[in-house]
């Protein structure tokens, strides 16, 4: 689950870690209010999105002359002016996709001034299973273009989780970054306080990006992106309600309050599959035949008529599904239920593009025979391959 810049700010704050004062807007008649609470000469007024690169991305309706969903503003005045042309309006930056994302949140923040721009992150590596920390000075850009040009000027190291955060971690830290004098107490402290935060909130990920060193001296985090272990929300109250729907892609909201696994992802094939490893086979053997999925769905052991009803449901909302592929290895799950959800589900919302059914397993005969009775216009599979070649087949005709 991931958070809004100005709620991740709140956070570090909590832990004690150097941030701007700031205040987020959600009415555009109470921008001047809030705008005069904070102290100039430079507001900051940023849009808020769950998606980076907001500096350098552009608004949809965007009038001549304005720039992207971060802006430095001279008065309370202007900066109020700004918040209010933001809100309501569709940001694009590249992580959000062409389509873009409303602006519902804005945050003016009060304007510091920056010498350097570093990059900082912590983040789960999977490969030692432990926390990593990741630095740069190449801070304020796309890490991504960093790790692919100069690598080396990143470090990175993870954390043994019996000894946890040592101040040597944020020394070798401070080093790498160049910084000195207190500099070095401030990084040693500030990292000490974020590794804390995020074991104890269950993050995914913290990034600062970037992190800067003020025209003051002092290090201060002027941006955060915050994720969280969605496995772990359950006992992470006061981030759950940090949540905000209207960031979620629909589908998945959806999926989401009926306990089904789902991802919608970009291609064209719609894929109701029962068990992970199953939903990923059947993944790779619709690529192999030349077609994309449109999303990976598990729809568990133990599903109800209700809950097939439902993830059916929600697959053909999906305009880009061009053909549907039910494929069922029944062990735990029922082929007969399967069968009875996917019928349910056409009679409620119809049928409009190809369906093609593998069942196999418990009760695969009765499953059959109530999807053959049902009047449906199914095309009939035996095998995974049969199947994939079939429902690709009839989606590029
Ligand atoms: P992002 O584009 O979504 O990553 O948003 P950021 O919060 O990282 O802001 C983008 C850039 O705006 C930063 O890299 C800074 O160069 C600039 N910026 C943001 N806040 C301030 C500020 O308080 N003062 C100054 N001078 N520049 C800022
Ligand atoms: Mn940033």
């Amino acid at each position: 689950m991931n958070i809004h810049e100005y709620q991740a700010k709140a956070l570090l704050r909590s832990y004690g870690a150097p941030v701007s004062k700031g205040h987020v807007v959600t009415k555009a008649e109470e921008a001047k209010a809030i705008a005069a609470d904070i102290d100039g000469p430079i507001w900051v007024v940023k849009a808020q999105i769950h998606a980076g690169g907001r500096g350098k991305g552009h608004f949809i309706e965007e009038e001549a002359g304005e720039k992207g969903g971060v802006r430095l503003t001279k008065s309370v005045g202007e900066a109020a002016e700004e918040a209010k042309k933001m809100l309501g309006r569709t940001l694009v930056t590249h992580q959000t996709g062409p389509a873009g994302k409303q602006v519902g949140r804005v945050y003016i923040e009060e304007g510091a001034g920056i010498d350097r721009e570093l990059y900082l992150a912590l983040l789960v590596d999977r490969q030692t299973s432990r926390v990593a920390f990741v630095c740069s000075t190449e801070g304020g850009m796309d890490i991504e273009e960093v790790a692919a040009k100069t690598p080396d000027r990143i470090l990175s190291f993870s954390v043994d989780p019996v000894t946890g955060y040592q101040g040597y971690h944020g020394r070798r830290i401070a080093f790498a970054l160049g910084l000195t004098g207190n500099q070095i107490k401030q990084c040693v402290r500030l990292m000490g306080q974020l590794y804390k935060l995020f074991t104890e909130k269950d993050c995914e990920l913290l990034e600062i990006n970037p992190l800067i060193v003020t025209d003051q001296g002092d290090l201060r985090c002027l941006d955060a992106k915050m994720s969280f272990d969605s496995n772990a929300l359950y006992r992470q109250e006061d981030i759950l309600a940090l949540r905000d729907e209207t960031e979620e892609d629909p589908k998945e909201l959806q999926a989401s309050k009926y306990d089904l696994n789902y991802i919608a992802l970009d291609g064209e094939i719609g894929c109701m599959v029962n068990g992970a490893g199953l939903a990923m086979a059947t993944m790779d053997i619709i690529k192999l035949y030349g077609a994309e999925p449109a999303n990976f769905l598990d729809v568990g052991g133990g599903a109800t008529k209700e809950k097939v009803t439902e993830a059916f449901k929600i697959i053909t909302s999906d305009p880009n599904v061009k053909g549907i592929l039910v494929n069922i290895f029944g062990g735990i799950m029922r082929c007969d239920v399967i069968a009875e959800g996917v019928v349910a589900a056409v009679k409620e919302v119809g049928l409009k593009v190809p369906l093609v059914v593998r069942l196999e397993g418990t009760n695969v005969e009765k499953g059959k025979a109530i999807i053959n009775g049902s009047g449906l216009d199914v095309i009939a599979a035996d095998d995974l391959s049969d199947a994939a070649q079939k429902i690709v087949k009839a989606v590029k005709g």
